[in-house]
């Protein structure tokens, strides 16, 4: 690891935002041969590794960070309008990273590499300069041919089309009990039969033993609420369900977040030469908030072009028929929680989870999405794609 006391202040690569999608691309860059001998400058409010995210996904082959897998579920529940629907994973497993092994196993090999500099600052701004990006940070400027950044939200953004801006929002407990209650095989990935009162509301429980497991309140809604109003639903939630009273468990870790969901089109670029990545990229898929994977899949991309020496790619994270279903499905969601609490019972009652998760990670075709469509009650559909046609019609 170098030090920014020198006055050299040009670097061949800026990564502004040492979170998920920063510290993949660095992680690619270092496994790369023709790379991994750059000058990096790594740029973050603090490298202090912290247990505050868990990264669940679901794969099926070439498992990013197979080694920091913490845990696995091979089947997962759903439940609604009180039904409650259970598979076993055929294609896929349900994994989880923890974001405090994720940081230090890349951290440490950031300080243990003579390329990276890591500089603990704030970011102010970006900007193009001749044929290089500069970043403005607390500690000085700094340039490079590319920056890479997930630390600012794009300054293009708010001029961008904006027609349904919710939130995903939740609040968790992982919880320690004195008997056995969960079966560490299952992960209940939705349970909506609680109470509709604060917008689209549901739990999903991660076990990681039979004795501990992670319990999120989540919603779907424009506003947050405040934690009590959280924690007050997670103690009803572990009585009815789990009949789990105050005494019967400890909570040894809490997990706070709320993720964007919009149908704005994020820019590629924060400005020439500063690129977009993460949740500043657009990478979270508006309608189920997962992110992780995509950042994987966008670093190797972008470490693909600079090997070969092509330009980064800027294409979006969705295509234009996943932007359509998208669109269409927050559409649903922004205006009609009846509705959208039986799309997700009719989704997981008339197809298998397997391809259901196909088709959340954007890879099924179309005739099998049609078919996926056959299942689900028409009219909230045909009411979103005419409220969205002039999205729909400008290329969504
Ligand atoms: C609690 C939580 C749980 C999640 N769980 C999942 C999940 O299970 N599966 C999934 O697919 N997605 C999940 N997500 C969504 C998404 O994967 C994460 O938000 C992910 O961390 C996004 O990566 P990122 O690199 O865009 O941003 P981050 O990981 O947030 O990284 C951004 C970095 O920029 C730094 N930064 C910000 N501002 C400045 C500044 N001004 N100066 C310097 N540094 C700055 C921050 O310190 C941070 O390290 C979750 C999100 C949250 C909040």
């Amino acid at each position: 690891m170098n030090s920014t006391d020198s006055k050299d202040h040009n670097y061949d690569y800026i990564i502004a935002g040492a979170g998920a999608s920063g510290l993949s691309l660095l992680w690619n860059i270092l496994q790369s041969d023709k790379l991994n001998s750059k000058r990096i400058l790594l740029v973050d409010l603090n490298f202090t590794p912290v247990n505050d995210k868990t990264w669940c996904f679901w794969d099926d082959s070439n498992i990013s960070f197979e080694d920091l897998i913490y845990h696995t579920w091979y089947n997962l529940e759903v439940s609604a309008l009180s039904n409650s629907m259970s598979e076993d994973l055929n294609k896929y497993k349900y994994y989880c990273i923890r974001s405090v092994d994720y940081s230090e196993k890349i951290l440490s090999l950031a300080e243990n590499s003579s390329s990276v500099t890591l500089m603990e600052s704030k970011i102010f701004d970006f900007k193009a300069e001749g044929n290089q990006g500069v970043i403005f940070t607390e500690q000085g400027n700094f340039k490079a041919k590319h920056i890479f950044q997930s630390a600012l939200k794009p300054p293009g953004l708010k001029m961008e089309k904006l027609d349904v801006s919710l939130k995903q929002h939740f609040l968790g407990w992982e919880i320690e009990t004195k008997k056995n209650f969960f079966d560490p095989d299952k992960a209940i990935f939705m349970d909506f039969d609680i109470p509709q009162t604060n917008g689209i509301s549901f739990f999903y429980t991660l076990p990681f033993s039979e004795t501990r497991a992670l319990i999120e309140y989540t919603i779907f809604s424009s506003e947050v609420l405040t934690d009590e109003q959280y924690e007050l639903e997670l103690i009803n939630y572990l009585k009815n369900k789990f009949n789990l009273e105050s005494d019967d468990f400890s909570i040894i870790r809490r997990e706070k977040g709320v993720i964007p969901m919009e149908d704005r089109r994020y820019p590629p670029m924060y400005c020439d030469h500063v690129y977009n990545m993460g949740t500043a990229g657009g990478f979270t898929k508006p309608t189920t908030g997962y992110t992780f994977t995509r950042i994987q899949k966008h670093s190797k991309d972008i470490v693909n072009a600079l090997e070969s020496e092509l330009p980064i790619p800027s294409q979006r994270a969705s295509t234009y028929r996943f932007r359509i279903y998208d669109m269409m499905l927050l559409s649903i969601l922004d205006r009609d929680i009846d509705k959208s609490i039986q799309i997700f019972h009719d989704l997981f009652k008339k197809n298998s989870f397997d391809r259901i998760l196909q088709f959340l990670e954007e890879e099924t075709h179309l005739g099998q999405e049609l078919k996926i469509f056959s299942t689900l009650p028409y009219t909230p559909f045909f009411k979103s794609i005419w409220k969205m046609k002039h999205r729909i019609l400008a290329g969504a």
